[in-house]
């Protein structure tokens, strides 16, 4: 349902405004008594509740003002009431609210740009989604290379709750949140796809429970694009008694004891219950080091898992899954596991294995004889990477897209990503600094406060503290990525890196 269609709403569709509505008459009904002035009603209801809203001793009789107040503001019945809900289309101003409320992300955009200006990092496709229904768009899933800078690609995936510039960073909202920030300050640092974490969710509150109550989108109250895992890599770095068979994976939650089991089947299921746009296959992550027998081994069970997530998904309109490149940093292996996917046909490819120990030397020398072998037709996803040179290196040997939680999670550490490398803002040379952490950022923790106080807030362990740092290092990613896709639209992504390691390399302001 596009913005235009919920211009014609009535108030039958519009469950806030008949009850705004019924509001009205009540207190119409009040003042209709008063000025009838009924002599027995008037003053129970001053005595009642009312009384302190209609104090004695401001009411004027007759309804007149003496010579020293201005006089009553009249009250326009056509309006009363109604407030961000307008009666007519050409009133302007505020959209009609849908017929289930207004949006958060729509709420922020009303807000006034505040003193310094407009944030202004509020995308074109999350605008178009704030208005949306959380439902699907009608587009198909689809990927469109825009331009290439060697192997550096600028591309865009849409996807059935709207479109992803890539190479895009997705921030992670491992149960149902991005930490520490609410959706409208995470599309407002620019970011369009955010990535939920099956195995918490099939856990709490359950992917059933998240179904009932409209899918993940309506859930977490983010309409734009979301990716979900599929459960295997946390199964194997959080749960208890892992039993791993041909079949599935049988394991016990780490939230309360009770056992569960992951197959491709069952992960297909949870995923399109949460109504994730884009799924990802079921696979085992292949612990690093591993011996080329056992990769071997991992990466076939892997590529029968592929094939069984494709068949249990269930193809819908705008909706893809992603196959699962395996092979640890075998060359041999990760060839064969391409082959094996794109035998099976999938909507996009990620990397997996890598980002597990084997440091960036290794990672970048596996991706060189991995991703020129994969479809250059389809988005390339590097699972769980990484670090802003780590993104770098990756886009520039080819990779699309990319998540990591280690923007939210430094952030609540008081770490923060800066373009002059990282900060830590525990560190007593903040304590006096009244500078902004990054004068050239645009986000509230560098807009609106001084390194001082944000010193000040980890050291008091104040809750804004995190909020802030998650939101400005949310934001640097955002920053870097969108520096990324102008670079390579522009053919100059080799002066982009070259400016980008030389500004970390002069560290940070010196302190005062
Ligand atoms: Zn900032």
């Amino acid at each position: 349902m596009g913005a235009s269609g919920r211009g014609n709403g009535t108030a039958a569709e519009c469950p806030s405004r008949v009850r705004r509505a019924g509001r009205r008459r009540r207190h119409d009904r009040d003042a209709d008594a008063g000025k009838r002035g009924s002599p027995d009603r008037q003053p129970a209801r001053v005595r009642g509740r009312d009384g302190y809203l209609h104090h004695p001793r401001l009411s004027l009789q007759r309804r007149r003002s003496p010579d020293d107040q201005f006089p009553f503001a009249e009250v326009d019945p056509v309006h009363a009431g109604q407030r961000l809900c307008r009666a007519a289309p050409d009133e302007g101003g505020l959209f009609p609210c849908h017929r289930y409320r207004l949006s958060l992300l729509f709420l922020w955009r009303q807000q006034s740009a505040g003193p310094r200006g407009e944030f202004g990092m509020t995308p074109p496709d999350i605008q178009r989604a704030v208005f949306s229904d959380f439902e699907p768009s009608g587009a198909d899933f689809s990927f469109k290379l825009i331009a290439n800078d060697r192997q550096a690609r600028r591309g865009r995936v849409t996807t059935a709750h709207g479109t992803v510039e890539t190479p895009a960073f997705m921030p992670v909202g491992t149960a149902g949140t991005v930490k520490a920030m609410l959706p409208g300050s995470v599309a407002q640092t620019g970011a369009e796809i955010v990535l939920g974490n099956t195995y918490h969710l099939m856990l709490r509150p359950g992917a059933e429970r998240v179904a009932e109550l409209g899918g993940l989108h309506r859930f977490m109250n983010w309409p734009g694009p979301i990716l979900t895992d599929s459960g295997g890599y946390q199964v194997m770095s959080l749960a208890a008694l892992r039993k791993i068979t041909e079949d599935g994976v049988r394991f016990r939650s780490h939230v309360d004891g009770s056992y569960h089991t992951l197959t491709p089947e069952s992960s297909m299921d949870i995923q399109r219950m949460l109504d994730s746009d884009i799924t990802m296959a079921f696979d085992e992550c292949t612990p690093f080091p591993a011996d080329h027998p056992t990769a071997e081994k991992s990466m076939e069970m892997s590529m029968r898992w592929a094939a069984r997530s494709r068949d249990a998904f269930t193809n819908r309109k705008g909706y893809g899954l992603f196959g699962i490149v395996q092979g640890s940093v075998y060359e041999d292996l990760r060839h064969r596991s391409i082959q094996a996917l794109t035998d099976i046909g999938f909507e996009g490819y990620a990397v997996g294995g890598l980002a597990v120990g084997e440091g960036q030397e290794l990672m970048f020398s596996t991706l060189d004889f991995t991703t020129p072998a994969m479809p250059k037709e389809k988005p390339r996803y590097l699972m769980g990477v990484g670090k802003p040179d780590d993104i770098v290196g990756a886009v520039k040997r080819g990779i699309d897209m990319f998540d990591c939680v280690l923007p939210t999670r430094s952030g609540r550490n008081a770490q923060a990503f800066t373009r002059r490398g990282t900060v830590n803002l525990k560190n007593a040379r903040h304590a006096a600094d009244s500078r902004p952490l990054d004068e050239e950022c645009p986000c509230p923790a560098c807009r609106d406060y001084s390194r001082a106080y944000l010193h000040h807030l980890f050291k008091a362990q104040e809750m804004l503290g995190p909020m802030l740092l998650s939101w400005h290092n949310v934001a640097y990613y955002q920053q870097l990525m969108a520096g990324i896709r102008d670079a390579i639209e522009d053919g100059r992504f080799d002066d982009f890196e070259a400016a980008f390691h030389e500004e970390r390399a002069g560290g940070d302001i010196p302190a005062l």
